[in-house]
């Protein structure tokens, strides 16, 4: 479980999408990002971010069975 932060990606914003659902989260930040800012990332962009953010090959494995 984590938390896609968008100031954490260059915006002055105080947006946080957070789930315990990874892909959810990412859809949600996606969507916000397109939304607000009319920046569209691919979600497998932002799972990179996920995956720089945390170091993790966890939100890799979870995102490999959800994909
Ligand atoms: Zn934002």
């Amino acid at each position: 479980m984590g938390k896609l932060c968008c100031v954490d990606y260059g915006f002055e914003c105080d947006f946080v999408a957070e789930s315990k659902d990874t892909s959810g989260m990412i859809e949600e930040f996606a969507k916000h990002t397109l939304d607000e800012h009319g920046i569209e990332y691919s979600k497998e962009a932002l799972m990179q971010f996920m995956l720089r953010k945390y170091n993790s090959s966890k939100y890799e494995d979870l995102y490999m069975q959800t994909a």
